[in-house]
């Protein structure tokens, strides 16, 4: 059995691999050559954010199992997966409350512009903390959620702990449901006019893709802070711009961009009313260990399970 790493990942996951005397290598070249060469007799592989292609998987004649480090699967060609009998593992349990806890974080900052406190401060002017901007509270303010999933859920309860009032939009998750998590159902339209806050909890795909495109902003609210951790391009990113350089909206948080990297010189750099992070929302520590215990968990009992299912056969 072989199992290839696609991007470093926490030691603890591979132990599972070592104890078990699986052979296992990590790659860190992602140009197709490479990959087609290095995954063509892999029986499974765990997989950070580089793209799967069609291509590329169908040279992988002894795959059974694509395994994300992460929840998200818009980088593997799940159609080509699905279409051939691959299975396709996520870390379902790891990462929601490290992204639920990144999204208060730009919140708060953002609520309460800390960095300019701390430019004062650190300039010598405390004294003059009247000259300071506005800022302000969470309490009862109203948050949109849109995805009720898991990370969506974690929002849910924290934005409740602050006394806020959070409304959901997910059609395939139940008004019960959500009511009985203290939140409100509603319709994305109705959100989008009444939030002062919104956070993205959806994962990209057709219909998700420009979920937030230049109209939409006519209906927000100037007080508006838009906190996207989900992926790029669910919020279009010209829109977006042109929303903060004329003031539309107050502020946003991106962790998710377009292309990642994001290009060098990119026009959101330039706004003091944005704050970005490199895609890192589930990388603490604790999430980073999770994740790797849980994607090589997955490879393994896959494996391990058809194996005990090919000899009975
Ligand atoms: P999830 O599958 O548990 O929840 C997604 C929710 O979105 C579901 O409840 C689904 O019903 C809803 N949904 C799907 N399409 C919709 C639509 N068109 N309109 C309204 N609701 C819709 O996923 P999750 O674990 O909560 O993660 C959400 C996304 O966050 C992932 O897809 C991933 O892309 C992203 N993510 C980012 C990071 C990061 O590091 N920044 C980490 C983890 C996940």
């Amino acid at each position: 059995m072989k199992i290839a790493i696609m991007g470093k990942i926490h030691p603890d996951g591979l132990t599972i691999f070592e104890k078990n005397n699986i052979e296992n290598f990590e790659i860190e070249n992602f140009e197709e050559d490479s990959l087609i060469k290095n995954l063509s007799d892999v029986d499974g592989i765990v997989i950070r954010t580089a793209n799967l292609t069609s291509k590329i998987l169908s040279k992988c004649r002894k795959l059974k199992i694509v395994s994300r480090h992460g929840v998200g699967y818009d980088n593997v060609d799940s159609e080509y997966i699905f279409k051939n009998s691959i299975a396709l593992a996520i870390t379902g349990t790891s990462n929601a409350v490290s992204v639920a806890e990144h999204v208060m974080t730009m919140f708060l900052y953002l609520t309460k512009k800390i960095h300019l406190s701390n430019r004062l401060v650190k300039s010598g002017n405390f004294k003059n903390k009247s000259e300071l901007p506005n800022f302000f509270e969470l309490y009862k303010k109203k948050i949109l959620i849109l995805g009720f999933g898991r990370i969506g859920q974690e929002l849910a309860k924290r934005c409740l702990g602050f006394d806020m009032e959070v409304y959901v939009y997910d059609p395939y998750v139940s008004e019960d449901v959500i009511k009985n998590k203290k939140c409100h159902p509603i319709k994305k339209k109705d959100g989008f006019e009444l939030a002062d806050y919104i956070s993205i909890h959806l994962p990209l795909n057709d219909s998700t893709r420009n979920f937030i495109n230049f109209d939409d902003f006519n209906l927000f609210k100037k007080n508006l802070i838009l906190v996207n951790t989900a992926r790029g391009g669910i919020v279009n990113e010209n829109a977006l711009l042109d929303a903060l350089k004329n003031n539309i909206i107050n502020s946003a948080g991106l962790d998710v961009f377009e292309t990642e990297p994001p290009i060098k010189d990119h026009p959101l750099f330039k706004q003091e009313n944005i704050i970005l992070t490199p895609h890192n929302a589930a990388l603490t520590l604790e999430c980073r260990k999770r994740m790797s215990i849980e994607s090589c968990m997955n490879v393994f009992n896959y494996l391990k399970n058809i194996k005990e299912l090919n000899k009975k056969i």
